[in-house]
This record gives C-alpha cells, sequence and structure tokens, in this order.
C-alpha cells in the first residue's frame, strides 16, 4: 500500500477560523494529501501569561476539525515545555513516521517570503516539502526577486509539481494558487471583545466554546 502524503499545518489558532479551515481543505485537494496535522503552537515560556490558553486554543482546533476525516490534532507543541522551532517538530516527526513519508508543511506567501528568518530554515528542506498558498493572480514569481539569494536559490532548484508532494519523501516547493477568506484570528478576537457578532467567520462549535469559557472579552 502507498504511503499516505500527509501535510502540516501550524499556527497559533488563537482562534482557529474558516480561512484556516478552507486553507486546509483546499491544500489537502490540491496538493492530493491524505492527511492534515493540525499543530497548535505552545505558549513560550517568557511570553505573560495569555488570556487563552495553549490548551483552550488546542480546543478550539479540536472542535473545528472533528467532522473532518482528514483532519487531525496534533498537540506535540502545546505539550512541550520551552521553545518550539517548527525544524524541531518536524525532526520528531521524520523519526516517528521514517525515511519514506512524504510530509508538506504548509505556508502562506507572506511566511515562505520570510523563510530565511526561521531557525535552521535551510534543514527544513531535508525534512518537509514546502507547499505555499497565494492568492490567485499574484505571483510569488514577481516577489521571489526582492528575496534574499539563498531563499531564491532554493525556491528555483526546488520548485516541484504537486505530484512530487506524493511520490518524495520531502525536499520540494510547490506553489498554490488559493483564494484567501478575508478573515483572520485578530479580527474575530477584536469582535469579540466589542461584543459583536462572529457568526460565519468560524464553525458554530468554536464560537460556543469561546462564549461559554468567557475567552477574548477584554482584546
Ligand atoms: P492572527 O490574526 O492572530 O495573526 P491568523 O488568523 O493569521 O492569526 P495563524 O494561527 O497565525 O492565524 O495562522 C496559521 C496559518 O494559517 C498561517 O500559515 C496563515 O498564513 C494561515 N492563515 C491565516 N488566516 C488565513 C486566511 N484567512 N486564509 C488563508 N490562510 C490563512
Amino acid at each position: 500500500m502507498a504511503i499516505k502524503a500527509i501535510g502540516i499545518l501550524g499556527g497559533t489558532f488563537d482562534p482557529i477560523h474558516y480561512g484556516h479551515l478552507r486553507l486546509a481543505e483546499e491544500m489537502l485537494e490540491l496538493a492530493g494529501l491524505q492527511q492534515i496535522r493540525f499543530i497548535p503552537a505552545g505558549t513560550p515560556p517568557h511570553r505573560d501569561k495569555p488570556q487563552v490558553s495553549a490548551e483552550q486554543r488546542s480546543a478550539m482546533v479540536k472542535l473545528a476539525i472533528a467532522d473532518h476525516a482528514s483532519f487531525v490534532l496534533d498537540e506535540r507543541e502545546v505539550r512541550r515545555a520551552g521553545k518550539c522551532y517548527t525544524v524541531d517538530t518536524l525532526r520528531e516527526l521524520r523519526a516517528e513516521l521514517g525515511a519514506q513519508q512524504p510530509i508538506s508543511l504548509l505556508m502562506g506567501g507572506d511566511a515562505f517570503l520570510q523563510l530565511h528568518t526561521w531557525h535552521e530554515w535551510e534543514q527544513l528542506f531535508e525534512l518537509a516539502h514546502i507547499v505555499v498558498g497565494y492568492r490567485p493572480g499574484f505571483t510569488i514569481e514577481e516577489r521571489i526577486s526582492s528575496a534574499p539569494a539563498r531563499l531564491q536559490a532554493q525556491y528555483r532548484q526546488r520548485l516541484c509539481a504537486a505530484t512530487t508532494l506524493r511520490e518524495q519523501a520531502y525536499g520540494g516547493i510547490a506553489v498554490m494558487g488559493i483564494p484567501k477568506l478575508e478573515i483572520s484570528a485578530t479580527v474575530i478576537r477584536s469582535r469579540v471583545a466589542e461584543q459583536r457578532s462572529i457568526r460565519y467567520l468560524l464553525p458554530n462549535v468554536v464560537a460556543e466554546y469561546i462564549h461559554q469559557h468567557q475567552l477574548y472579552a477584554s482584546c
């Protein structure tokens, strides 16, 4: 049996919303992945105690994806004490899943253009593919030429077709046009604080959790 290709979607998910869920759904379909793992970020130890705990952010992800057979919650960063770098999370996943497992790290175009600022960023390509979602009509090509030379070189050398994401375990960069919903966690938090409606921006179960636990009341 062929090994299923998995995608990794990290984020603070503070809270998770339809922007995240549509991104995951589009990537699942366009990249032909069989599973997407949502990995909520832990709370860095040096940060002041946040209003919403990592466990609560994670609980909201769990509720939001409960009815999707291909979406899975992975709580490793929430459980891990200390600073979490994506490269360490990918090393752990690679060790658990084996050398043959196709793993794709999903991210938006803006995040990709800042990739050179990530801890041990060039190692990421030895562990996973990178799948970049960008707005249709906007091309990464237009913006990559102003990125640092090393990022440009990685991009040009590793650009691959979606099929590579399933056929090889790591090392490719694929770019996909994905409509971006105008929803952000920041807007949701301030709407809750202003006692405005957040309906249709995120799943009802998540909105109910926010209201029950009185989250974001004073953002
Ligand atoms: P905040 O408003 O607090 O900065 P956010 O809504 O941008 O949060 P994150 O948890 O930081 O959410 O995002 C996780 C991932 O989801 C990132 O890769 C980000 O680019 C992507 N993402 C966030 N919002 C959208 C959206 N509306 N459409 C597509 N992708 C999104």
